[in-house]
């Protein structure tokens, strides 16, 4: 088995680190994956910038067919780019890719002609529109009403845990269109976010950062040719956006890489009793136990790459890398807070301030690795289940 790039891939992978290094900020030390931080202003503006400049780099939808804006370029390409974004901790790569493969996959000509080349070219932002208070892992309970009229779709009811909706234009909405039938009864929509009827509240997460919105529709007309799919022929859109979801894993495996490379260089460099950190041999082990895990995920991803590639089946592997990575991420960060001491909890304008107060962030937004895109428990379940240990559901 040989595990090493081409002399191509290579050369693609240092154009994009040659890109990153030009559009981060010096002592830039990164943010999770996914919008959240995004609502942090310094992250935003940064965000717009990148998502902007890698639209004019031709690389957002690098797969997506010339028509639309894309470069039809083969799958290794994107996900060497995605791969090396979380690294580094790049802000800006948004919500809107996972929404136009839908639209690719399920959308007319006319949306695909009209939703797409914005995309490409880093002009709009979008969000995602499943979970409501009463449906989380079980999205086929969704609730939020949709009426079918003359000349458009009428919604009412509630979404919630939108991320970054607030900053969006569009939202890809999950509805029902039929009350009677539960998974044959949603119906996916694409919603200006201007429309009237739509009033946002911003949440805060634990991390003080208030990056998720409730979105609240009140006979909010979406016209009909927004409709993606067939009307109640949700169940096949939201498969499709399952899988799409699970490559977070992949990303937050990325992210704790780099934090962990960040946490090796201040044991190097902090001496406590006049030696560094490093030689601490509990230190140490636990340090390398990262390592371990890391490198596990990094296979998985490999692992993961290798049969998207292929096109084959990459629900377990998904899974297991969503599971994995997420778990990684949280016991780094505790680790990161023991090593830290005291130092841990500041924020990050304290002037004592250690890692840019990075590892305080991290332990507490990884808390929700394990819930975004799919908890863990639905995560192990799909292995568990036909797409792993062939387990009966019952
Ligand atoms: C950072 C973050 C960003 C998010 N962004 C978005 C977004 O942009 N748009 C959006 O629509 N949603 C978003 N979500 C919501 C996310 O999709 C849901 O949190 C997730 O689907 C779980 O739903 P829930 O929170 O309602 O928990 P529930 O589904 O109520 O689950 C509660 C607990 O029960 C467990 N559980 C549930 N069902 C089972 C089962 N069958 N077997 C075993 N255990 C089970 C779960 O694992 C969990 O531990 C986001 C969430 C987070 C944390």
């Amino acid at each position: 088995m040989d595990f090493r790039y081409t002399e191509e891939e290579e050369a693609f992978r240092k154009e994009v680190q040659d890109f990153i290094n030009e559009v981060l900020p010096p002592g830039w030390l990164g943010v999770d994956p996914g919008p959240e931080e995004e609502s942090r202003e310094d992250v935003y503006e940064l965000a717009l910038k990148t998502w902007k400049k890698l639209g004019e780099k031709n690389w957002i939808g690098l797969t997506w067919p010339k028509a639309y804006g894309g470069q039809e370029a083969p799958l290794w390409k994107e996900m060497i780019l995605l791969e090396e974004l979380a690294y580094r901790g790049v802000p800006g790569m948004d919500l809107a890719i996972a929404q136009a493969d839908l639209i690719l996959a399920f959308g007319t000509e006319e949306q695909k002609q009209r939703f797409i080349p914005p995309i490409t070219r880093g002009e709009v932002k979008w969000a995602i529109g499943m979970s409501e208070p009463n449906a989380g892992s079980d999205t086929f309970a969704v609730q939020l009403r949709a009426v079918e009229q003359d000349d458009c779709f009428v919604l009412n009811g509630q979404k919630i845990w939108s991320s970054g909706a607030h900053h969006a234009k569009y939202q890809v909405v999950y509805a029902r269109t039929d009350p009677e039938n539960k998974h044959m009864g949603l119906s996916v929509f694409i919603v200006d976010l201007e429309s009237p009827g739509i009033t946002m509240r911003q949440i805060e997460q634990i991390t003080g950062i208030p990056a998720f919105c409730e979105v609240f529709f009140d006979n909010v007309k979406v016209p009909k040719e927004n409709l993606i799919g067939e009307k109640n022929g949700g169940w096949q859109v939201l498969l499709h956006a399952f899988g799409a979801e699970r490559t977070y894993g992949l990303f937050i495996n990325y992210n704790a890489k780099r934090y962990l490379e960040q946490l090796v260089q201040f044991c190097k460099e902090t001496y406590v009793n006049g030696q560094p950190l490093g030689k601490n041999p509990l230190i140490r082990n636990r340090l390398g136990q990262a390592a371990i895990e890391i490198e596990v995920g990094c296979n998985l991803g490999h692992q993961l790459n290798w049969l998207a590639v292929q096109g084959q089946p990459t629900v377990k592997a998904s899974s297991q890398i969503k599971v994995h990575g997420a778990a990684v991420a949280q016991r780094l960060a505790n680790l990161g807070m023991q090593i830290l001491g005291l130092y841990g909890p500041l924020n990050e304008d304290s002037k004592w301030v250690k890692l840019g107060g990075r590892f305080r962030h991290e332990y507490l937004s990884s808390v929700a690795f394990s819930m975004a895109g799919g908890t863990s428990e639905t995560s192990r379940n799909h292995i568990a289940g036909r797409a792993g240990l062939g387990l009966p559901r019952k």
